[in-house]
Protein backbone atom coordinates (compact mmCIF):
# COMPACT_ATOMS: atom_id res chain seq x y z
CA UNK A 1 0.00 0.00 0.00
CA UNK A 2 1.41 3.49 -0.75
CA UNK A 3 2.23 6.28 1.54
CA UNK A 4 -1.02 8.19 0.76
CA UNK A 5 -3.36 5.56 0.32
CA UNK A 6 -5.08 5.97 3.92
CA UNK A 7 -5.57 9.00 2.99
CA UNK A 8 -7.79 8.49 -0.20
CA UNK A 9 -9.62 6.27 1.26
CA UNK A 10 -10.77 8.44 3.58
CA UNK A 11 -11.27 11.13 1.16
CA UNK A 12 -13.74 8.86 -0.83
CA UNK A 13 -15.56 7.37 1.85
CA UNK A 14 -16.60 11.36 3.08
CA UNK A 15 -17.52 11.63 -0.54
CA UNK A 16 -14.63 14.05 -1.40
CA UNK A 17 -12.45 12.31 -4.11
CA UNK A 18 -12.30 14.22 -6.83
CA UNK A 19 -11.01 13.38 -10.13
CA UNK A 20 -10.12 14.70 -13.55
CA UNK A 21 -12.44 14.60 -16.38
CA UNK A 22 -11.30 14.73 -19.82
CA UNK A 23 -12.80 16.76 -22.42
CA UNK A 24 -12.35 17.92 -26.11
CA UNK A 25 -12.33 21.69 -25.81
CA UNK A 26 -13.12 24.36 -23.43
CA UNK A 27 -14.60 27.02 -25.81
CA UNK A 28 -17.72 24.70 -26.22
CA UNK A 29 -20.80 25.51 -24.98
CA UNK A 30 -21.29 22.31 -26.83
CA UNK A 31 -18.12 19.61 -26.04
CA UNK A 32 -16.79 16.50 -26.78
CA UNK A 33 -16.58 14.40 -23.51
CA UNK A 34 -15.64 10.36 -23.39
CA UNK A 35 -16.69 10.96 -27.42
CA UNK A 36 -20.32 12.32 -26.41
CA UNK A 37 -21.58 15.62 -27.18
CA UNK A 38 -22.28 17.05 -23.62
CA UNK A 39 -23.43 20.91 -23.00
CA UNK A 40 -20.90 22.47 -20.42
CA UNK A 41 -22.71 24.59 -18.03
CA UNK A 42 -18.78 24.26 -15.91
CA UNK A 43 -17.09 27.20 -17.47
CA UNK A 44 -16.44 30.63 -15.90
CA UNK A 45 -15.77 31.87 -20.10
CA UNK A 46 -18.92 33.51 -19.54
CA UNK A 47 -18.53 36.10 -22.47
CA UNK A 48 -17.52 32.84 -24.91
CA UNK A 49 -13.95 35.18 -25.10
CA UNK A 50 -12.23 32.00 -25.25
CA UNK A 51 -13.03 31.22 -28.70
CA UNK A 52 -13.68 34.70 -30.05
CA UNK A 53 -11.86 34.42 -33.66
CA UNK A 54 -10.10 37.92 -32.72
CA UNK A 55 -8.81 36.82 -29.89
CA UNK A 56 -7.46 33.83 -30.99
CA UNK A 57 -5.89 35.79 -34.13
CA UNK A 58 -4.35 38.80 -31.65
CA UNK A 59 -2.74 35.26 -29.74
CA UNK A 60 -1.48 33.72 -32.82
CA UNK A 61 0.29 36.77 -33.76
CA UNK A 62 1.92 37.04 -30.62
CA UNK A 63 3.66 33.60 -31.09
CA UNK A 64 4.44 35.02 -34.77
CA UNK A 65 6.17 37.84 -33.29
CA UNK A 66 7.14 37.14 -29.43
CA UNK A 67 7.44 33.36 -29.17
CA UNK A 68 5.76 30.84 -27.51
CA UNK A 69 7.35 31.97 -23.96
CA UNK A 70 8.67 34.83 -21.83
CA UNK A 71 11.89 32.86 -20.66
CA UNK A 72 12.11 34.23 -17.08
CA UNK A 73 10.26 36.68 -14.86
CA UNK A 74 9.79 40.15 -16.14
CA UNK A 75 12.29 41.46 -13.95
CA UNK A 76 15.20 39.35 -15.30
CA UNK A 77 14.03 39.73 -19.07
CA UNK A 78 10.52 38.69 -19.97
CA UNK A 79 9.09 42.04 -19.74
CA UNK A 80 7.91 42.67 -23.24
CA UNK A 81 5.99 45.97 -24.15
CA UNK A 82 2.76 43.95 -24.25
CA UNK A 83 2.63 43.80 -20.81
CA UNK A 84 2.47 47.21 -20.12
CA UNK A 85 0.24 47.90 -22.74
CA UNK A 86 -2.61 45.31 -21.23
CA UNK A 87 -1.74 46.98 -17.69
CA UNK A 88 -2.26 50.38 -18.89
CA UNK A 89 -5.81 49.26 -20.13
CA UNK A 90 -7.10 47.44 -17.42
CA UNK A 91 -6.20 50.42 -15.41
CA UNK A 92 -8.13 52.69 -17.54
CA UNK A 93 -11.05 49.93 -17.47
CA UNK A 94 -10.87 49.66 -13.65
CA UNK A 95 -10.90 53.13 -12.99
CA UNK A 96 -7.30 53.13 -11.32
CA UNK A 97 -4.04 55.06 -11.52
CA UNK A 98 -2.20 51.51 -12.60
CA UNK A 99 -1.79 47.86 -12.41
CA UNK A 100 0.14 44.88 -12.29
CA UNK A 101 -0.02 41.62 -14.25
CA UNK A 102 0.66 38.46 -12.18
CA UNK A 103 0.25 34.53 -13.51
CA UNK A 104 -3.03 33.66 -12.16
CA UNK A 105 -5.01 35.10 -9.75
CA UNK A 106 -4.12 32.36 -7.05
CA UNK A 107 -0.71 34.20 -7.06
CA UNK A 108 -2.08 37.71 -7.46
CA UNK A 109 -3.90 37.23 -3.76
CA UNK A 110 -1.33 35.44 -2.26
CA UNK A 111 1.49 37.68 -3.39
CA UNK A 112 -1.16 40.76 -2.73
CA UNK A 113 -2.13 39.62 0.55
CA UNK A 114 1.51 38.82 1.80
CA UNK A 115 3.15 41.95 0.57
CA UNK A 116 0.38 44.53 2.45
CA UNK A 117 -0.23 42.75 5.34
CA UNK A 118 2.53 41.60 8.26
CA UNK A 119 3.26 40.76 11.71
CA UNK A 120 1.11 43.90 13.67
CA UNK A 121 -1.32 44.12 11.12
CA UNK A 122 -5.20 42.81 10.93
CA UNK A 123 -6.87 41.64 7.83
CA UNK A 124 -10.40 41.24 7.80
CA UNK A 125 -11.76 38.24 5.54
CA UNK A 126 -15.54 36.97 4.52
CA UNK A 127 -16.04 33.71 5.81
CA UNK A 128 -16.42 32.63 2.20
CA UNK A 129 -13.72 34.24 0.56
CA UNK A 130 -11.65 31.92 -2.03
CA UNK A 131 -9.20 29.91 -1.08
CA UNK A 132 -6.88 31.94 -2.51
CA UNK A 133 -7.57 34.72 -0.25
CA UNK A 134 -7.57 32.53 3.05
CA UNK A 135 -3.64 31.03 1.60
CA UNK A 136 -2.61 34.77 1.10
CA UNK A 137 -3.67 35.82 4.66
CA UNK A 138 -1.85 33.23 6.56
CA UNK A 139 0.95 33.79 4.71
CA UNK A 140 1.00 37.41 5.27
CA UNK A 141 1.42 36.41 9.08
CA UNK A 142 -0.85 39.06 10.17
CA UNK A 143 -3.98 38.80 12.80
CA UNK A 144 -6.90 37.38 10.85
CA UNK A 145 -10.32 38.00 11.59
CA UNK A 146 -12.97 35.91 9.57
CA UNK A 147 -16.93 37.91 9.62
CA UNK A 148 -19.79 35.66 8.86
CA UNK A 149 -20.40 36.23 5.20
CA UNK A 150 -21.49 39.56 4.07
CA UNK A 151 -22.31 40.67 8.18
CA UNK A 152 -21.95 43.97 7.64
CA UNK A 153 -22.55 44.64 11.43
CA UNK A 154 -20.40 42.04 12.49
CA UNK A 155 -17.33 42.94 11.16
CA UNK A 156 -17.95 46.37 12.14
CA UNK A 157 -17.94 45.19 16.19
CA UNK A 158 -14.25 43.83 14.95
CA UNK A 159 -13.12 46.53 13.46
CA UNK A 160 -14.25 48.81 16.73
CA UNK A 161 -12.13 46.49 18.86
CA UNK A 162 -9.39 49.02 17.64
CA UNK A 163 -6.27 47.66 19.06
CA UNK A 164 -3.33 49.49 17.62
CA UNK A 165 -2.68 47.56 14.63
CA UNK A 166 -0.41 49.14 11.94
CA UNK A 167 -2.85 48.22 8.92
CA UNK A 168 -6.22 47.26 8.77
CA UNK A 169 -6.95 45.81 5.63
CA UNK A 170 -11.09 44.38 4.72
CA UNK A 171 -10.70 41.87 1.85
CA UNK A 172 -13.94 40.57 -0.01
CA UNK A 173 -14.90 38.82 -3.05
CA UNK A 174 -16.80 40.97 -5.09
CA UNK A 175 -18.95 37.43 -6.61
CA UNK A 176 -18.63 35.19 -4.52
CA UNK A 177 -17.21 31.97 -6.90
CA UNK A 178 -19.44 28.93 -4.95
CA UNK A 179 -22.74 31.11 -4.17
CA UNK A 180 -22.99 33.65 -6.80
CA UNK A 181 -23.84 36.39 -4.71
CA UNK A 182 -22.56 39.85 -4.53
CA UNK A 183 -20.64 41.64 -1.77
CA UNK A 184 -22.02 44.37 0.28
CA UNK A 185 -19.90 46.64 -1.37
CA UNK A 186 -21.43 49.93 -0.61
CA UNK A 187 -21.37 48.96 3.22
CA UNK A 188 -18.04 47.96 3.35
CA UNK A 189 -16.56 50.88 1.32
CA UNK A 190 -18.69 52.92 4.37
CA UNK A 191 -17.02 50.50 7.01
CA UNK A 192 -13.33 51.10 5.46
CA UNK A 193 -13.84 54.66 4.93
CA UNK A 194 -14.86 54.83 8.60
CA UNK A 195 -12.33 53.11 10.42
CA UNK A 196 -9.18 53.84 8.32
CA UNK A 197 -9.06 50.84 6.78
CA UNK A 198 -7.53 49.27 3.02
CA UNK A 199 -10.46 47.61 1.14
CA UNK A 200 -9.71 45.05 -1.59
CA UNK A 201 -12.09 43.34 -3.52
CA UNK A 202 -11.22 40.04 -5.43
CA UNK A 203 -13.38 40.37 -8.71
CA UNK A 204 -12.13 37.34 -10.40
CA UNK A 205 -15.80 36.92 -11.71
CA UNK A 206 -17.21 40.55 -12.00
CA UNK A 207 -14.75 41.32 -14.20
CA UNK A 208 -16.33 41.76 -17.99
CA UNK A 209 -19.84 40.81 -16.36
CA UNK A 210 -20.87 43.23 -13.89
CA UNK A 211 -21.88 46.76 -14.94
CA UNK A 212 -23.08 48.86 -17.59
CA UNK A 213 -19.87 48.65 -19.17
CA UNK A 214 -18.45 45.44 -17.39
CA UNK A 215 -16.17 46.67 -15.71
CA UNK A 216 -17.07 44.50 -12.65
CA UNK A 217 -18.57 44.85 -9.57
CA UNK A 218 -17.44 48.23 -8.36
CA UNK A 219 -19.18 49.54 -11.81
CA UNK A 220 -22.15 47.44 -10.83
CA UNK A 221 -22.41 49.72 -7.58
CA UNK A 222 -21.80 53.20 -8.98
CA UNK A 223 -17.96 52.63 -6.28
CA UNK A 224 -15.67 53.96 -8.96
CA UNK A 225 -12.83 55.42 -6.81
CA UNK A 226 -13.65 54.18 -3.77
CA UNK A 227 -12.40 50.38 -3.36
CA UNK A 228 -8.29 51.10 -2.92
CA UNK A 229 -7.29 47.77 -4.55
CA UNK A 230 -9.17 45.54 -6.83
CA UNK A 231 -7.79 42.13 -8.21
CA UNK A 232 -9.17 40.60 -11.50
CA UNK A 233 -8.40 37.72 -13.72
CA UNK A 234 -7.93 37.20 -16.99
CA UNK A 235 -9.14 33.65 -17.15
CA UNK A 236 -12.63 34.17 -16.62
CA UNK A 237 -14.50 36.22 -19.13
CA UNK A 238 -11.92 37.38 -20.79
CA UNK A 239 -11.67 33.94 -22.01
CA UNK A 240 -7.88 33.85 -21.44
CA UNK A 241 -5.51 33.29 -17.84
CA UNK A 242 -3.75 35.60 -15.77
CA UNK A 243 -4.39 37.92 -12.86
CA UNK A 244 -3.97 41.52 -12.48
CA UNK A 245 -4.09 44.06 -9.39
CA UNK A 246 -5.41 47.60 -9.92
CA UNK A 247 -4.48 49.97 -7.89
CA UNK A 248 -2.25 53.04 -7.64
CA UNK A 249 1.38 53.83 -9.34
CA UNK A 250 2.21 53.88 -5.91
CA UNK A 251 0.77 50.65 -5.26
CA UNK A 252 2.05 48.62 -8.47
CA UNK A 253 6.13 50.30 -7.43
CA UNK A 254 5.58 48.47 -4.31
CA UNK A 255 4.35 44.96 -5.43
CA UNK A 256 7.13 44.64 -7.86
CA UNK A 257 9.15 44.93 -4.87
CA UNK A 258 7.18 43.17 -2.46
CA UNK A 259 5.35 40.54 -4.18
CA UNK A 260 6.79 37.23 -4.00
CA UNK A 261 4.35 35.61 -6.92
CA UNK A 262 5.11 38.28 -8.90
CA UNK A 263 9.44 38.80 -8.51
CA UNK A 264 10.07 34.67 -8.40
CA UNK A 265 8.29 33.45 -11.18
CA UNK A 266 8.33 33.45 -15.01
CA UNK A 267 6.43 36.42 -16.85
CA UNK A 268 2.96 35.31 -18.41
CA UNK A 269 3.15 34.06 -22.20
CA UNK A 270 3.01 36.84 -25.20
CA UNK A 271 -0.12 35.17 -26.58
CA UNK A 272 -2.23 35.25 -22.81
CA UNK A 273 -1.08 38.91 -22.83
CA UNK A 274 -2.19 39.94 -26.59
CA UNK A 275 -5.31 37.86 -26.71
CA UNK A 276 -6.21 39.53 -23.18
CA UNK A 277 -5.39 43.07 -24.76
CA UNK A 278 -8.26 41.81 -27.48
CA UNK A 279 -10.73 40.46 -25.42
CA UNK A 280 -10.89 43.94 -23.39
CA UNK A 281 -11.11 45.81 -26.55
CA UNK A 282 -13.89 43.22 -27.70
CA UNK A 283 -15.88 43.39 -24.22
CA UNK A 284 -16.05 47.35 -25.08
CA UNK A 285 -17.20 46.85 -28.89
CA UNK A 286 -19.32 44.12 -28.20
CA UNK A 287 -22.06 44.80 -25.20
CA UNK A 288 -24.42 42.45 -26.89
CA UNK A 289 -22.34 39.63 -25.34
CA UNK A 290 -23.04 41.24 -21.81
CA UNK A 291 -26.60 41.86 -22.78
CA UNK A 292 -26.84 37.66 -23.81
CA UNK A 293 -25.17 36.81 -21.16
CA UNK A 294 -27.82 38.31 -18.52
CA UNK A 295 -30.63 37.38 -20.66
CA UNK A 296 -29.48 33.61 -20.03
CA UNK A 297 -28.89 34.38 -16.76
CA UNK A 298 -32.31 35.48 -15.73
CA UNK A 299 -33.98 32.86 -17.53
CA UNK A 300 -31.97 29.57 -16.09
CA UNK A 301 -32.60 30.80 -12.75
CA UNK A 302 -36.30 31.76 -13.05
CA UNK A 303 -36.41 28.60 -14.27
CA UNK A 304 -34.91 26.76 -11.65
CA UNK A 305 -36.81 28.75 -9.06
CA UNK A 306 -40.05 27.92 -10.92
CA UNK A 307 -39.18 24.26 -10.76
CA UNK A 308 -38.70 24.77 -7.12
CA UNK A 309 -34.52 24.66 -6.74
CA UNK A 310 -32.49 26.56 -4.17
CA UNK A 311 -30.48 28.97 -5.17
CA UNK A 312 -29.11 30.39 -2.67
CA UNK A 313 -28.87 34.59 -2.69
CA UNK A 314 -27.23 34.05 -6.56
CA UNK A 315 -27.60 37.58 -8.49
CA UNK A 316 -24.78 36.71 -11.21
CA UNK A 317 -23.89 33.91 -13.91
CA UNK A 318 -22.73 31.47 -10.60
CA UNK A 319 -25.95 29.60 -10.13
CA UNK A 320 -25.40 27.28 -7.16
CA UNK A 321 -28.51 24.36 -6.75
CA UNK A 322 -28.61 23.23 -3.05
CA UNK A 323 -28.27 20.15 -2.27
CA UNK A 324 -26.78 19.38 0.79
CA UNK A 325 -24.96 16.32 1.33
CA UNK A 326 -21.58 15.42 -0.89
CA UNK A 327 -22.67 11.90 -2.19
CA UNK A 328 -26.09 13.40 -3.41
CA UNK A 329 -24.54 16.29 -5.18
CA UNK A 330 -21.96 13.77 -6.99
CA UNK A 331 -24.56 11.62 -7.36
CA UNK A 332 -26.84 13.57 -9.38
CA UNK A 333 -24.03 15.70 -11.22
CA UNK A 334 -22.85 11.69 -12.48
CA UNK A 335 -26.58 11.23 -14.01
CA UNK A 336 -26.79 14.94 -15.48
CA UNK A 337 -23.34 13.98 -17.04
CA UNK A 338 -25.27 10.67 -18.51
CA UNK A 339 -28.11 13.14 -20.02
CA UNK A 340 -25.51 15.04 -21.86
CA UNK A 341 -25.36 18.07 -19.07
CA UNK A 342 -22.06 19.23 -17.65
CA UNK A 343 -22.47 20.65 -14.53
CA UNK A 344 -19.90 20.05 -11.30
CA UNK A 345 -20.65 18.66 -7.91
CA UNK A 346 -19.20 21.12 -5.23
CA UNK A 347 -18.01 20.02 -1.92
CA UNK A 348 -16.12 20.53 1.32
CA UNK A 349 -13.63 21.92 1.25
CA UNK A 350 -14.38 24.25 -1.15
CA UNK A 351 -18.14 24.89 0.45
CA UNK A 352 -19.23 24.32 3.97
CA UNK A 353 -20.30 20.71 4.93
CA UNK A 354 -23.59 20.33 4.37
CA UNK A 355 -24.16 22.58 1.73
CA UNK A 356 -22.95 20.71 -1.46
CA UNK A 357 -24.21 21.89 -4.23
CA UNK A 358 -24.25 22.00 -8.13
CA UNK A 359 -22.89 25.03 -9.62
CA UNK A 360 -24.41 26.00 -12.87
CA UNK A 361 -22.52 28.44 -14.95
CA UNK A 362 -23.90 30.30 -17.61
CA UNK A 363 -22.72 32.31 -20.83
CA UNK A 364 -23.51 34.21 -23.30
CA UNK A 365 -23.33 31.50 -25.90
CA UNK A 366 -25.22 29.08 -24.50
CA UNK A 367 -28.81 29.07 -26.80
CA UNK A 368 -32.27 29.35 -25.43
CA UNK A 369 -32.99 25.90 -26.13
CA UNK A 370 -30.24 24.12 -24.50
CA UNK A 371 -30.77 25.87 -21.73
CA UNK A 372 -34.47 24.74 -21.45
CA UNK A 373 -33.51 20.94 -22.10
CA UNK A 374 -30.61 21.40 -19.13
CA UNK A 375 -34.01 22.97 -17.24
CA UNK A 376 -35.96 19.93 -18.18
CA UNK A 377 -33.07 17.57 -17.08
CA UNK A 378 -32.50 19.01 -13.96
CA UNK A 379 -35.94 18.99 -12.88
CA UNK A 380 -35.84 14.94 -14.05
CA UNK A 381 -32.73 14.39 -12.18
CA UNK A 382 -34.11 16.78 -8.75
CA UNK A 383 -37.25 14.54 -8.77
CA UNK A 384 -35.51 11.03 -9.21
CA UNK A 385 -33.26 12.26 -6.32
CA UNK A 386 -35.96 13.81 -3.92
CA UNK A 387 -34.72 17.22 -3.58
CA UNK A 388 -37.80 18.16 -5.37
CA UNK A 389 -41.23 17.02 -5.33
N1 LIG B 1 -10.46 34.38 -6.82
C1 LIG B 1 -11.66 33.83 -7.09
C2 LIG B 1 -12.87 34.41 -6.45
C3 LIG B 1 -11.74 32.74 -7.95
O1 LIG B 1 -12.92 32.16 -8.20
C4 LIG B 1 -10.56 32.23 -8.55
C5 LIG B 1 -10.60 31.08 -9.55
N2 LIG B 1 -11.32 29.99 -9.18
C6 LIG B 1 -9.34 32.83 -8.23
C7 LIG B 1 -9.32 33.90 -7.37
C8 LIG B 1 -8.07 32.32 -8.79
O2 LIG B 1 -7.91 32.75 -10.09
P1 LIG B 1 -7.03 31.92 -11.12
O3 LIG B 1 -7.90 30.81 -11.62
O4 LIG B 1 -6.65 32.88 -12.17
O5 LIG B 1 -5.86 31.38 -10.36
Amino acid sequence: MGIFKLDLLQIEEAGHYRRLREISSQSGPRVLVDGKETLMLASNDYLGLCSHPAVKQAAEKAIKDWGTGSGASRLISGNTGIFRELEKKIAHFKGTEDALIFSTGYMANIGLLSAVADKGDVIYSDALNHASIIDGCRLSRAQIEIFPHKNRDHLESLLKKGTPFRRRIIVTDGVFSMDGDLAPLPQLVELAQSYSAILIIDDAHGTGVLGSRGRGTVEHFGLDGNVDIIMGTMGKALGCFGAFIAGTGELREYLINRARTFIFTTALPPSVVAGAIESLHVIEQEPQRRGALWSNVSFFRTGLQKIGFNTLESATPIIPILIGEARKAVAIAHDLMKDGFFIQAIRPPAVPEGTSRLRVTIMATHAHEDLERALEALEKEGKKHKIIN
